[in-house]
């Protein structure tokens, strides 16, 4: 059986420029952390333990990254369809627009 050719098209260069929820944030005025250097996801279920920890820049919330048990940035976006978080740890400053899939 011969397979179909598929004509393959270079994906597009990671850039800013596709992703309008990056090019808004960077605009924007950053929001304000909310609740400090710790999960407060976490924190209401218990949980002690976290990875890493981001902040969304819509509305400051901050909490854990995808390589913590409970995975509640992404839980955020899901609930408040809030696109772009950062980095919250020290010294990074790398965004994540969790709609295109694509740090800016
Ligand atoms: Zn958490
Ligand atoms: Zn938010």
């Amino acid at each position: 059986m011969k397979l179909p050719s598929i004509r393959r098209t270079a994906p597009p260069a990671p850039s800013a420029a596709g992703c309008p929820e990056l090019v808004a944030a960077a605009d924007s005025a950053e929001a304000t952390a909310q609740g400090g250097q710790e999960c407060q996801d976490c924190r209401a279920v218990g949980e002690q333990t976290w990875a890493h920890l981001r902040m969304c820049l819509t509305c400051g919330h901050v909490a854990c990254c995808d390589s913590s048990p409970h995975r509640h940035a992404t839980a955020h976006h899901h609930d408040s369809g809030h696109p772009v978080m950062r980095s919250f740890e020290p010294g990074e400053s790398w965004r994540w627009c969790y709609v295109h899939a694509q740090l800016g």
